[in-house]
C-alpha cells in the first residue's frame, strides 16, 4: 500500500460548481462596463479563442496568466474608449469587479467537512489553472499551499505545478502524492503522467473517455474521507 503524505486538489468544478459563478461574474462585469461606455461587441466563444491566440502572440505569458488575459481582452474590446488612461482605469476596475464576483462560490455539500478531516491526517494543497484564491475562503485554513498557473508559469496538464510542489515541499516524492480533480485531462492525465495517484470527482455521471484505466471516482464529497481511508490507511 502506498503511503500518501500530501493530497492536492483542483478548485473549479471540484470544490464548487464554477459555471454559474463565472457566468454571473461575466454578465455583471460586462453590464458594469457597458453602463460606462455604452454597448460593446463581446463576440462569441470562437471570437474569444482567436483573440486569445492573437494576444498570446503579442505576449506569451498570457498563455498561463489568465488574469492578464482577461484584462487584455477588456482592453481590446474598449479600443474605442479614449483617452487611454480612462480606458486603463475602466479595465482595472472591471477586472476587480470580475475577480470579486468570481469568488462568489458555493462549495459542494460535504467539502468543508472532508477537508477538515483530511487535513488532520495529510498535508493538503491546491493546484489550479484558474485565478480563484482559496485563501479568500474559510476553507483556506486547511491548505498548506496553493499553486496557480501564474505561479507554475504553465497550465495543467503540463507538469510544472507538480515540479513547483516538489520545489516547495522538498521532502516529498510523486509516490506520496494523491491528486483529486474533476477534469480527465487537466487533473487525471496530468497526475497519471507522473505516476501520481488520482481520484476523479465525477458528479455529473460523465463517461470516462481516456485510453488509460479510470481511477477511483466519487460523486459526493461526504464519501471522500472513507474512500481515502479504504485505499491508503
Ligand atoms: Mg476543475
Amino acid at each position: 500500500m502506498k503511503e500518501i503524505k500530501l493530497i492536492t486538489f483542483d478548485l473549479d468544478d471540484t470544490l464548487w460548481d464554477n459555471v454559474p459563478t463565472i457566468k454571473r461574474a461575466e454578465i455583471d462585469t460586462r453590464r458594469w462596463i457597458e453602463d460606462r461606455v455604452g454597448k460593446v461587441e463581446w463576440g462569441d466563444f470562437n471570437d474569444f479563442l482567436s483573440l486569445r491566440e492573437e494576444l498570446i502572440k503579442e505576449d506569451p505569458v498570457i498563455e498561463w496568466d489568465i488574469s492578464k488575459l482577461r484584462k487584455e481582452i477588456f482592453r481590446k474590446k474598449l479600443e474605442h474608449v479614449s483617452p487611454k488612461n480612462l480606458r486603463d482605469e475602466i479595465v482595472e476596475e472591471a477586472f476587480n469587479i470580475f475577480i470579486d464576483k468570481r469568488h462568489e462560490i458555493k462549495l459542494f455539500d460535504g467539502v468543508e467537512n472532508a477537508l477538515s478531516l483530511l487535513s488532520s491526517k495529510y498535508s493538503l494543497g491546491v493546484l489550479t489553472n484558474g485565478n480563484a484564491d482559496v485563501y479568500k475562503f474559510n476553507i483556506g485554513k486547511y491548505f498548506k499551499f496553493a499553486i496557480s498557473s501564474l505561479e507554475a508559469k504553465n497550465s495543467k496538464p503540463n507538469r510544472a505545478h507538480f515540479d513547483e510542489v516538489i520545489r516547495r515541499f522538498k521532502d516529498i516524492s510523486f509516490n506520496e502524492i494523491l491528486h483529486i480533480g474533476d477534469h480527465q485531462i487537466n487533473d487525471i492525465f496530468f497526475a497519471y503522467n507522473l505516476g501520481i495517484d488520482t481520484l476523479w470527482f465525477n458528479n455529473n455521471n460523465a463517461e470516462w473517455i481516456q485510453d488509460f484505466a479510470k481511477p477511483t471516482e466519487f460523486s459526493c464529497w461526504s464519501s471522500l474521507p472513507k474512500i481515502i481511508e479504504d485505499l491508503y490507511e
